[in-house]
């Protein structure tokens, strides 16, 4: 295995961290939320046209749902007015994630090749941020705390939020679902486990996908080892088996597909697992 590859990979497998223990809320929250607002609007629907969302009905909705509020306190019920304000149109090309962030929106291509919940309003708005309440008597300003958010031990501040994004999102998907997993990760003994049941594509998405509404739920697994054997592993048979209990009419699955290889590979085009891209390897002597 190529140690560039490995390295590349890595890099476009990056995760996104919901939060970064001890951190607090991300500074000039609302300025960004309303910015993005704005922006996604004006790059989807165009800025004359009349079905505009109001942008600071929107932040009003979040803001509700945990500003004045212990960290700890806010349920997904309190993040549901925002969903209902930022509204969710069907996906007929939605793409589930998980231990792929980065690659999955390289191949998502910001909603045009494909929708993840991150090109969806809701997700976009917020996705990167973090944000936890503070309750003070008096009440301070914005009911926001900037210094610190829980670490995940006290409590998991994020999850009511993510969770109905989630939920949201996966109610939304329509036709081939895809999922596309991560085939390098492993688990503490070594087992590959792209699919993880604590996962929240396990946990939220699966169980909410509209069984009448989704065809087929594709799995992609993407991986850097040179011998793809993403889908006969026993994580990816548990996922077959938790889409046949919710009654997904087809599951099918796929190690590496070259669309995929084909973007693992931009930053490492010369490395052995790449060298399906060039017809004739013989142009690159010292890597035979
Ligand atoms: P993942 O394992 O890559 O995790 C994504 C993020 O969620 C990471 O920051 C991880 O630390 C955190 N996370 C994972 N499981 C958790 C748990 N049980 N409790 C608390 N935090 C947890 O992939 P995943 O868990 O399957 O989540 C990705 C899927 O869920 C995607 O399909 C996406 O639609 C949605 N999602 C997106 C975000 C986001 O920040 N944009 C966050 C959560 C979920």
């Amino acid at each position: 295995m190529s140690f560039l590859f490995v390295a590349g990979s890595l890099f476009l497998f990056n995760t996104i961290e919901l939060s970064v223990a001890g951190q607090g809320s991300t500074p000039k929250i609302k300025e960004i939320v309303l910015g993005r607002c704005y922006e996604y609007q004006l790059n989807t629907i165009g800025p004359k046209a009349d079905n505009w969302k109001d942008c600071n009905e929107i932040w009003e909705a979040f803001h509700k749902a945990f500003a004045h509020k212990k960290p700890c306190e806010p349920k997904s019920s309190d993040y549901k007015p925002f969903f209902e304000a930022t509204g969710m149109q069907e996906l007929s090309k939605s793409l589930f994630w998980s231990g792929t962030y980065k690659v999955a929106h390289v191949y998502s291509d910001s909603g045009d090749r494909y929708t993840t919940l991150e090109d969806t309003l809701a997700g976009y708005l917020v996705n990167g941020l973090t944000w936890c309440g503070k309750k003070t008597d008096p009440p301070s300003s914005d009911g926001i705390d900037y210094d610190s958010c829980p670490d995940r031990s006290v409590c998991d501040y994020t999850t009511p939020f993510w969770g109905l994004a989630s939920e949201t999102f996966a109610r939304h998907a329509r036709g081939i679902a895809r999922v596309l997993l991560n085939g390098s990760r492993v688990d503490s003994n070594g087992k590959p486990t792209p699919y993880r049941r604590d996962s929240f594509f396990a946990k939220y998405e699966l169980p909410n996908l509209q069984v009448d509404k989704v065809s087929e739920l594709m799995i992609i697994v993407a991986h850097t080892r040179s011998i793809p054997t993403g889908c006969d592993t026993d994580s990816i048979g548990m996922l077959k088996k938790d889409a046949k209990k919710r009654n997904i009419k087809k599951v099918t699955c796929y190690d590496d597909p070259n669309d995929v290889r084909h973007i693992l590979c931009t930053d490492t085009p010369l490395s052995r697992k790449c060298l399906f891209l060039h017809s004739d390897p013989s142009m690159y002597p010292r890597l035979r």
